[in-house]
C-alpha cells in the first residue's frame, strides 16, 4: 500500500512538443494519499487513461516523477510497482476456468495452493462468482468476464494500489450499482489506495471520498463531492458537476460590482478589489440553479427575468429564464410557487462565484 505522489509530471505523446496543446498531461503536482478512495472524473479525451497508465507504469511520462512512498518508481515495471489495474474491457484468459483466472495473480506470487483456494473463494463471494468458478472464461457473458477481470485486480490485498479505468462500461446498469457498492466494501475492508476513473459524476461521487476533476490534461479541482458542488474552483467543474450545471455568464466590471446587458450585480468590496488586481481576459459570474433565489412576487431589490420554460421533474422543477439576453436555469422545489411570465430573482452572495479566465477568484470571507 502506498501514497502516490506525482511530481512536476507532464506527458506529451509527441516527440517534439511545440506548446502546451501538445501535452496530454499538463505539468501537475498531485498526491493520492495511502488508503484513499479516489475518483478521477472528466470527459472523454481529457487524459484520464494517460494519467492512470503513467501511475501503473504502462506508460513512461515524458517529464517529471512518480513516487510511491517517497521513492521514485519511474523506471519500475508495473509488476515491480505492485499495482493492480482493471481496464474498461475485460482482460481474462479465455481457455482458463474462472477459478484459474482468479488464482493467476496469486500463483504468480508463488502463494501456496491452500491459501490461494481461500483467497479465490473470498473474492468470488464478494463478486457473486462462486457458481461460475468451474466454468471456462470463454463461456461467460461480457458482464461476467468483467467481474472476473475485476476479481483478478482485487484478489491480492498486498498491492500498492488498485487502479480502475472505467471498469463498469460494459456492465448492465442494475449490476453497476451493486458492483460499485462492492468496491466500496472492499476498500473499507482492506484500506487499499484506489483510483477509479470515470466520466460519470454519479459513479464518482458514490465511490470516492475525494474526486479529482480533470479537464484538458489538468486536474482543475481535487475535493469532496460537496466542495465540488458548493465551490467549483474552475468553470468546468461548475458546468460538469450538477444537473443542470452551473449558470455561467460573461460580465464586465461595473461600479460596485459587475454587469451584463442592462443587469447590474453588486459584489463585495473584497471581490471588486480582487477583480481589479487580477489580470484576466474574460470575467464570468457563476451560480448553481439550486442557489438562485426566487421571490414569491415582485421585490424591488431583485432582478426581473422572463420565464421561458418550466420543466416539471416531480419533486422539483427546472425553470428556464431569460435575463438580458442570457439564459439561466433555476431549480425550484415542488412546494414553491411557480412564477408566471416573470420571475423576481437574486443571487445570494454566498453562492455567487466570480471566475477570471475560468478560475475562481477567492477572497477570505
Ligand atoms: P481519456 O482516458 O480521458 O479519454 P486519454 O488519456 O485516452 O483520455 O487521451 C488523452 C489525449 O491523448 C487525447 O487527446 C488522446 O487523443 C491522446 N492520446 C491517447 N493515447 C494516445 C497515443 N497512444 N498516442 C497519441 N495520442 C494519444
Ligand atoms: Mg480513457
Amino acid at each position: 500500500m502506498a501514497e502516490i505522489h506525482l511530481k512536476n509530471l507532464a506527458h506529451s505523446y509527441s516527440a517534439n512538443p511545440a506548446g502546451v496543446d501538445d501535452y496530454a498531461i499538463r505539468e501537475m503536482n498531485h498526491v493520492w494519499e495511502q488508503g484513499g478512495a479516489y475518483a478521477l472524473l472528466g470527459p472523454s479525451g481529457c487524459g484520464k487513461s494517460t494519467l492512470l497508465n503513467i501511475i501503473s507504469g504502462l506508460l513512461s511520462p515524458s517529464e517529471g516523477q512518480v513516487l510511491f512512498d517517497s521513492k521514485v518508481v519511474n523506471d519500475l515495471t508495473p509488476e515491480k510497482r505492485n499495482i493492480a489495474q482493471v481496464f474498461q474491457f475485460p482482460v481474462v484468459y479465455d481457455t482458463m476456468t474462472v477459478f484459474d483466472n482468479l488464482a493467476f495473480p496469486l500463483r504468480n506470487q508463488g502463494m501456496a495452493e491452500a491459501k490461494i483456494a481461500l483467497k479465490v473463494q473470498e473474492i468470488a463471494e464478494v463478486l457473486d462468482l462462486q457458481p461460475l468458478l468451474k466454468k471456462k472464461a470463454s463461456n461467460l457473458t461480457a458482464d461476467e468476464k468483467q467481474k472476473v477481470s475485476m476479481g483478478r485486480g482485487l484478489v491480492r490485498d498486498d498491492v500498492s494500489a488498485i487502479l480502475f479505468d472505467e471498469p463498469l462500461t460494459v456492465i448492465d446498469p442494475h449490476l453497476k450499482w451493486k458492483l460499485r457498492r462492492k468496491l466500496k466494501q472492499i476498500h473499507e475492508q482492506f484500506n487499499i489506495t484506489m483510483v477509479y476513473v470515470t466520466h460519470d459524476q454519479l459513479e464518482a461521487s458514490t465511490f470516492a471520498d475525494k474526486i479529482a476533476v480533470m479537464y484538458g490534461g489538468a486536474i482543475v479541482q481535487f475535493g469532496t463531492p460537496r466542495e465540488l458542488f458548493e465551490r467549483p474552483k474552475h468553470t468546468f467543474v461548475g458546468y460538469f458537476i450538477g444537473s443542470p450545471g452551473m449558470n455561467l455568464i460573461e460580465v464586465q466590471p461595473h461600479a460596485g460590482g459587475v454587469g451584463f446587458g442592462d443587469v447590474y450585480v453588486p459584489l463585495s468590496e473584497a471581490l471588486q478589489q480582487k477583480i481589479a488586481s487580477t489580470p484576466w481576459k474574460t470575467l464570468k459570474i457563476g451560480i448553481r440553479p439550486e442557489f438562485v433565489h426566487v421571490w414569491d412576487g415582485r421585490y424591488d431589490d431583485a432582478l426581473c427575468a422572463e420565464v421561458v420554460y418550466v420543466e416539471d421533474l416531480g419533486t422539483y422543477k427546472i425553470i428556464t429564464l431569460r435575463l438580458a439576453d442570457q439564459t439561466l436555469k433555476v431549480r425550484l422545489q415542488e412546494d414553491k410557487p411557480v412564477p408566471q411570465g416573470q420571475a423576481w430573482i437574486s443571487f445570494p452572495s454566498q453562492w455567487l462565484m466570480v471566475y477570471a479566465d475560468d478560475y475562481l477568484l477567492e477572497v477570505s470571507p
